[in-house]
């Protein structure tokens, strides 16, 4: 037998995805995969109902239903304060895994070089590897996650094509700051790069931090690939509903690639989802305020055991430092452990890190308020465990 593709032997299944597998397998609490455990709201089940009995059953637009374009023109060209044609600077996608997929095959041509960020979100490794691209890690510098901004430069003079932002920064929470985005701007231009953006986390900010749109800065509209996704702002991560944002002959390029990756997310699900593009700005200032509730009971009660932690600017994710208290070879050895005999599943680090990094394991708090009280009451118990463990 002819032996698989190579690119195989570059990259693993997701560990996010497999700590889910195995957080079910023995019933544990699973803060490892970011989705909630509470239902979208209202309006969206009722409008999912009425799809189902109305339709649409049958494809969409490739491109994205027509509402569901309108709709989302008129809510990010508020936010983004730039001009979005429906017809021609959006692209509905499977979930914003696809928009990023789109977007590297949409830019990049076999070798060239793509700046990631690390930590980073896993999928933007396979991202690049599924496209022939070659990555350029740039460490974003813990414990307060900021670049060295000599080192940017240094990744950008290797000739990068494009650089891939998530912001708010899915693992460490950090929301990349005026400064920082002006300085990626300005590299972006001398070096005649382009940005695409990962902003799936845009409406889980802790104030005083402030999401700020890259395609907002001077020069950046046409330069930059704004992806997202309604699966963190309306929690319907099931529904795998994302979006590019970009100039017509950058989303021209990425109609064609989805047209054949997917033909197009789901049309019951589009025709559902406009009823939450359709909601008021009450709707996502409760979101962050359920999220600051959330964010401040998992905080407090890791204070409470002691474990520390850099502390979410944005989005839903706590990256916990472990090395005190780790007692086996890597991080995921400690997560297996975690899962069987505490009962709570986090990812480990490693997962997100390019050079290795065993210090941290990654916990979410999208869980209802019982779920994160029921969670800490295991995790109180961790140290005591351990102990067992080494007597
Ligand atoms: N964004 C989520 C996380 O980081 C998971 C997304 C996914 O599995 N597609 O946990």
């Amino acid at each position: 037998m002819h032996k698989l593709a190579k690119r195989l032997d570059h990259f693993s299944d997701s560990v996010i995805r497999r700590m889910t597998r195995i957080a079910n397998q023995y019933q544990a609490i699973n803060l490892s995969q970011g989705f909630p455990d509470f239902d979208p709201p209202q309006a969206l089940i009722e409008a999912l109902k009425q799809a189902a009995q109305q339709g649409p059953h049958q494809y969409e637009i490739t491109w994205g239903s027509r509402e569901f374009r309108q709709l989302l023109a008129k809510k990010q060209q508020r936010l983004m304060n730039i001009e979005i044609d429906p017809e021609e600077n959006i692209l509905v996608t499977c979930g914003s895994t696809e928009a990023m997929m789109c977007a590297v095959m949409t830019i990049c041509d076999p070798k060239d070089k793509v700046i990631i960020f690390s930590p980073f979100y896993e999928n933007y490794g396979a991202d690049a590897i599924l496209s022939d691209a070659t990555p350029i890690y740039v460490p974003l510098k813990p414990p307060t996650f900021e670049f060295d901004k000599q080192e940017l430069r240094q990744a950008f003079e290797q000739g990068a094509k494009a650089l891939i932002l998530c912001n708010p920064s899915n693992p460490c929470g950090k929301v990349f700051t005026q400064d920082e985005l002006e300085y990626i701007s300005q590299l972006a231009i001398e070096f005649d790069a382009y940005v695409i953006t990962d902003e799936v986390y845009e409406h889980i900010v802790y104030p005083p931090y402030q999401h700020l749109y890259l395609a907002n800065f001077p020069g950046m509209q046409q330069r930059t690939i704004s992806c997202s996704s309604l699966s963190k702002t309306y929690s319907i991560t099931g529904w795998r509903l994302g979006y590019i944002i970009a100039d017509k002959s950058i989303i021209d390029g990425c109609k064609m690639i989805h047209d054949f990756l997917t033909v197009g997310a789901a049309a019951p699900l589009q025709k559902a989802a406009c009823a939450g593009l359709a909601l008021t700005d009450d709707y996502y200032a409760q979101l962050t305020q359920t999220y600051m509730a959330k964010r401040q009971l998992f905080l407090q009660g890791l204070d409470k055991i002691g474990l520390s932690y850099y502390p979410p600017q944005g989005a839903y994710y706590v990256l916990v430092d472990i090395s005190a208290f780790n007692p086996f070879k890597t991080d995921f050895e400690f997560c297996e452990w975690l899962i069987k005999e505490v009962g709570v599943a986090a990812v480990p680090g490693s997962a997100f890190f390019k050079h290795p990094e065993y210090r941290y394991i990654r916990f979410h708090f999208a869980k209802q308020q019982q779920t994160l009280i029921d969670a800490l009451e295991r995790l109180s118990k961790f140290k005591e465990k351990l102990l067992c463990l080494k007597n």
